[in-house]
């Protein structure tokens, strides 16, 4: 079973939540798969022994100008831009390509070939029954997604797999939890978490995904959260207190349930409630193809 843990905004306490959750399995094997390509910090609190890194690459286009005519062709098919072909020379733009590989395919005079360009790294390790697997974008890349699809490619779809996965609500949070049995959303009581819960809540409904809710820091904001999650039937799954003492043990990479053990129960308790939706939703799936 995979599920993603999510938030529409940044710094709602989205990697507090997944860590916790991985960490509360005992005794089966996990996956914890941190997608947040540009700032992977699950690490901090999982701390996996034996790293093991590897450069993550992409094919980008590369030209022999003495096959080259210049004519033009590859930067019209190019539908990024990623190519500009002058009176005597073609420049590549590598951060732009997306590497669909039509210019190569297409070039009349096959003077383009495909070479290798490292976009950042996937780093490996084990702590105890959690298998860590995480990308970290190098910085400058301006695309996150093909990393997030190399990571989820260690992905053993018959483990527990947690999904840490980006902020937002665009292509590499979709790309995170597409894949997903059940996503969990992070957020904060206030108007801002509000306003970003309902756009991954929008994004959930397009991706047809059972999802709930778990607010952090209840009680510093207002009950605007509680409120539209009652009016739209949306469950809560945890409400995660504002204390200082939280705080303080984030900072120094203290798991929740490190610092609080009786969240331990808590999160398995979540975790056997979204087994059962997930069983329930793939019976009734079973009855309709029948
Ligand atoms: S399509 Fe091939 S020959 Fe034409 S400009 Fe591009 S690289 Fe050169
Ligand atoms: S591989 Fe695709 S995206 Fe990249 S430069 Fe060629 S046509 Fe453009």
């Amino acid at each position: 079973m995979i599920i993603s843990v999510a938030s529409g905004k940044g710094g709602t306490g989205k990697t507090t939540i997944s860590t916790s959750l991985a960490l509360s399995i005992e005794e089966e094997p996990v996956q914890f798969i941190d997608c947040d390509v540009e700032e992977p910090n699950s690490f901090i609190f999982l701390k996996p022994n034996n790293l093991k890194k590897k450069s993550a690459t992409v094919l980008v286009p590369e030209i022999d100008k003495n096959k080259c005519t210049f004519c033009g062709l590859c930067q019209e098919i190019c539908e990024y831009n990623a190519l500009v072909v002058l009176k005597d020379n073609v420049l590549v733009l590598p951060e732009l390509c997306h590497s669909c590989g039509g210019c190569s395919l297409l070039c009349p005079e096959k003077a383009i070939s495909e070479v290798d360009r490292e976009v950042g790294t996937i780093e490996m390790g084990k702590r105890n029954n959690i298998e860590m697997v995480y990308g970290r974008l190098n910085i400058g890349e301006a695309m996150p997604v093909p990393l997030i699809k190399m990571v989820k490619k260690y992905i053993r779809k018959n483990n527990n797999v947690i999904i840490d996965a980006p902020p937002g609500t665009s292509c590499p949070v979709i790309e995170a939890v597409k894949d997903s049995d059940y996503c969990i959303l992070v957020t904060e009581p206030t108007p801002f978490g509000l306003n970003d819960l309902k756009l991954a809540v929008g994004v959930m409904h397009e991706l047809n995904k059972p999802f709930g809710v778990i607010i952090n820091r209840h009680g510093m904001g207002d009950i605007g959260v509680e409120e539209y999650c009652r009016e739209e039937k949306i469950e809560i799954l945890m409400k995660v207190p504002f204390e200082k003492e939280i705080a303080v043990a984030y900072s120094k990479g203290i798991p929740l349930i490190e610092l609080y053990p009786e969240y331990k129960r808590k999160f398995q308790n979540i975790l056997n409630m979204i087994v059962n939706i997930v069983e329930k939703k793939a019976n009734s799936k079973i009855m309709q193809e029948r």
